[in-house]
């Protein structure tokens, strides 16, 4: 591939010589042409920590190429992530937008992040030139064609790994037996008991609205915190039978299933 120092001029030295010539003899400058960019495919929620790819497509208003141009992916704080240079390969003929996937390492933190993706004209060094025999600017450019920056926000949102073991049997208050099929949340985790009367979940660290709902009982409904493996037995109020305004149980009459 070739180096940007393969350049014949570089574009300082020609800006200097059209300051030093005078307006008519020097080659006309073109304008930048504009850019936009897309982010897609991002995962969300990211675990923390760990890595993530993003695919980054940019576009030029007069359908360039832009194979070799430079995305950077800064964070919140304004610090670069990731860095890539657009593919040879357009994404879509239609739209000619090229793309790259850059990886990135997701935040030690949980929480919802917005990022940013920009064709950055300070990192534009090898753009605008003939890489690999295919020309940059329009066929007809005699100059490298100058590009404007671009900037795409995108979001996602970060949680920390599941890391603990969480073992919730279900058990009926009445009978102190497995009251069948039970649905568990911790929400946003949810599963379903096995045969065992037991549903299973691994989980990350936190505080977590334990829920659980069996034919013919209550609403399970409790704040939990889980910091450690945790086997937990939950009991179910049959709710069959209710007080009435006088004290006396009556049966309620339910849905037919
Ligand atoms: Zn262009």
């Amino acid at each position: 591939m070739n180096k940007p120092n393969n350049v014949e001029k570089p574009l300082d030295e020609g800006l200097q010589a059209e300051n030093a010539s005078g307006a008519e003899e020097a080659p006309v400058k073109q304008a930048a042409h504009k850019t936009s960019l897309a982010v897609w495919d991002i995962a969300s929620p990211v675990e923390c920590a760990s890595a993530f790819r993003i695919k980054v497509g940019a576009k030029c208003a007069h359908s360039c190429s832009l194979a070799g141009l430079g995305v950077g992916i800064y964070d919140d704080s304004g610090t670069l992530q990731g860095f890539g240079q657009l593919s040879f390969d357009v994404f879509s003929e239609s739209v000619a937008l090229y793309w790259l996937e850059i990886e990135l390492a997701a935040p030690q933190a949980e929480g919802n992040y917005v990022w940013e993706a920009r064709l950055d004209e300070s990192r534009l060094d090898i753009g605008g030139f003939d890489i690999e025999g295919r020309t940059a600017g329009p066929a007809d450019s005699v100059e490298p064609v100058e590009h404007a920056a671009a900037i795409k926000g995108f979001s996602f949102s970060a949680k920390a790994k599941a890391q603990y073991k969480v073992n919730i049997a279900v058990v009926g208050k009445d009978t102190q037996a497995y009251p069948g099929r039970t649905v568990v949340m911790l929400r946003p985790y949810r599963n379903y008991t096995g045969d065992d009367g037991v549903a299973a979940f691994e989980v990350a660290p936190g505080q977590y609205m334990l829920f659980a709902r069996a034919d013919k009982y209550e609403d399970y409904n409790e704040v939990i915190q889980i910091e450690a493996d945790l086997d937990l037995r939950i009991e179910l109020e049959p709710s069959e039978y209710e007080e009435d305004y006088r004290g006396n149980m009556i049966r309620i009459e339910k849905p037919s299933s």
